[in-house]
């Protein structure tokens, strides 16, 4: 079970990240393949130490809608991950792909994502970054959240790097906010993103911001933070547009748990449709 960086030989390059490259590589004796995400910039010991421990930890994490971790490597300062590899990339790439995503195969996304977070929150993980580019798919049909809980060390070396706007842009309002408990939020954050992400799939464009609006930190800011929510299209599901509503509730105590949001209409009413995620792969070429 425990791959060694030594028997992995890369053979394509996958995506391009704030923090560093992921790399397509297979194992030089059985012939798997595996992502190999590598954080370029180098920390310094006492943080690599840090975010070893705290990786090893969620190495245990096991569900199967979070993508697996085979290893965490550190090579004189340069840390390296062995993802499970998913052969379907990301909801953003899809999203890239068809432009707009339709009510029937988001409801299945979100199940599977919903399912990953109830998994997260049981045992005690926010993931803080749930956005397009971190919900995974494969064409077993499996939807999973990547890169949950990054150890806080990393997520904010990360968090300073250019990218900065990209990762805020799903954070929820209460996550500016510097007097909310010493910048402590909860599991609430991560059901706005989610609802972020989904409304974006849905309308095709990211939803805090007018279109044509420059998406600078600033502007970024204000409309999460001092404008009314986004609000879901008016010709979508009844059962989709609360769905929204209730993920994107400006008070966090307001919005459902992932538990809550299982049972919801909008999941309940496109439920026992065998083979939607592959359809939503058709045609897709990464
Ligand atoms: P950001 O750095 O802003 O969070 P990101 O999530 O796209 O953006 P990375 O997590 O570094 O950055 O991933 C870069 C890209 O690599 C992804 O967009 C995806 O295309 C690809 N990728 C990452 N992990 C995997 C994986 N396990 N299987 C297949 N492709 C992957
Ligand atoms: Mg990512």
């Amino acid at each position: 079970r425990d791959v060694v960086l030594a028997d992995l030989e890369k053979i394509g390059v996958l995506g391009a990240g704030s923090g560093g490259k992921v790399y397509k590589v297979r194992h030089r004796w059985t012939g798997k393949e595996y992502a190999l995400k590598i954080i370029q910039e180098k920390h310094e010991l006492a943080v690599r130490r840090q975010i070893m421990r705290e990786m090893d930890i969620l190495r245990s994490s096991k569900s199967q809608h979070l993508v697996e971790c085979y290893g965490v490597f550190d090579r004189g300062g340069e840390i390296s991950f062995v993802l499970e590899y998913m052969d379907g990339g990301t909801l953003a790439d899809v999203l890239k792909y068809h432009k707009k995503i339709g009510e029937r195969y988001l409801a299945e996304v979100t199940k599977q994502v919903l399912l990953g977070l109830l998994y997260l929150h049981k045992h005690k993980i926010v993931h803080r970054d749930i956005k397009p580019s971190n919900l995974l798919l494969n064409r077993k049909q499996e939807v999973k959240i990547a890169d949950f809980g990054v150890s806080t060390v990393l997520a904010n070396t990360l968090a300073q790097c250019n990218s900065f706007v990209g990762t805020c842009a799903y954070m929820s309002p209460e996550r500016f906010d510097p007097d909310g408990n010493g910048g402590e939020y909860g599991y609430a954050a991560d059901i706005w993103s989610l609802g972020l992400t989904l409304l974006e799939c849905a309308i095709g464009r990211f939803p805090c911001l007018k279109p044509g609006e420059k998406p600078d930190w600033p502007t970024l800011m204000y409309a999460i933070c001092w404008g009314e929510p986004p609000s879901p299209p008016a010709d979508a599901s009844p059962e989709f547009q609360n769905f929204i509503i209730n993920c994107l509730q400006k008070n966090s105590n307001s919005r459902p748990s992932a538990e809550m949001l299982l049972n919801h209409p909008f999941v309940r009413r496109y439920e026992g449709q065998p083979g939607v995620i592959s359809e939503l792969l058709q045609g897709l070429v990464l």
